[in-house]
This record gives C-alpha cells, sequence and structure tokens, in this order.
C-alpha cells in the first residue's frame, strides 16, 4: 500500500492513526484485563477450587507448582507486552509508529493488527529472516562462542 500524500505533511493519514490508535488501545485494555485477571487468581487462596483440585489429586503436587509458575511466567509475559503497548502508543504519538524501520513505507494496518510491534514491512521482515538464517548458519559454522563476549 503505498501513500499518495507522500510529498507533504505528517506521514501518517488521520484516519489510520485513529485506527491504529484503537488497535493499540484495546489491546491494552485486554492485557490490562487479563493480567489484572491473573493476578487476582493467583493471590486469591483456594482458587484453584474444585475443578483443578479433581485433576491436581491424581498427579504429583509438584505439578501444581509448575501451574503456578507458568502463570507468574504467564503474568510476566503479558505486563511486557502492556509495555510495549504503551511503549507503541507513545510512538504513534511521536508518529515515529506503523513505518517501516529498514524501506520507511507504511507498515500494513492488517500486518499491524497481528503484529502490533512489527517494525519492518512484510517485504523487508522477509528479507531480514532470510539475512539472519544465514547468519545463524555461518554462526554456527563458526562456534558461535564469541557471540556472548560483549555482553
Ligand atoms: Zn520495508
Amino acid at each position: 500500500m503505498k501513500a499518495n500524500q507522500k510529498a507533504e505533511g505528517p506521514a501518517m493519514a488521520r484516519s489510520r492513526y485513529t485506527e491504529l490508535k484503537r488497535m493499540l488501545q484495546e489491546r491494552r485494555g485486554e492485557l490490562q484485563a487479563q493480567v489484572q485477571g491473573k493476578m487476582r487468581d493467583v493471590r486469591a487462596e483456594g482458587t484453584w477450587g474444585g475443578k483443578l483440585n479433581e485433576v491436581l489429586d491424581a498427579v504429583e503436587s509438584s505439578e501444581a507448582d509448575i501451574q503456578e509458575d507458568i502463570e507468574f511466567a504467564l503474568i510476566q509475559m503479558k505486563s511486557e507486552t502492556l509495555n510495549k503497548v504503551n511503549d507503541a502508543l507513545g510512538r504513534l504519538e511521536r508518529g515515529d509508529y506503523g513505518n517501516c524501520f529498514e524501506c520507511g513505507e507504511e507498515i500494513a494496518e492488517k500486518r499491524l493488527r497481528a503484529l502490533p510491534f512489527a517494525v519492518r514491512c512484510k517485504e523487508c521482515e522477509e528479507a531480514k529472516e532470510v539475512a539472519e538464517r544465514r547468519e545463524r548458519q555461518l554462526a554456527q559454522r563458526r562456534g558461535a562462542s564469541s557471540l556472548f563476549l560483549d555482553i
């Protein structure tokens, strides 16, 4: 999708801005609700209630721990995603969201809905993946140990 209002003014059409903003805000709302809901579940005692207890009777208690670990990991992951959504909203405000990092073209809205943190358009992403795969193969051949030296 090429923009024909390219020559002048803010890169992003108003309608696109509104759409993307709504999309990000919806996503933020969902994530907030999920994180809060999960927090409640994990904090409250006996939440694993009837249904799950029946299952748990049948398995090792260590698996219950694992289940809790998974829940916490999930909350953590969602919180991180939430941060990214907030960050994306900030970038959108600054007119710094939704354009390809490589070629500067607008990233298709459909792509952004599927991948809100995409920084490249489909073409550039694919090109990058090909390059990275090649890079990885080279690194594997070199033994890859040097990759961790400057952390
Ligand atoms: Zn691109």
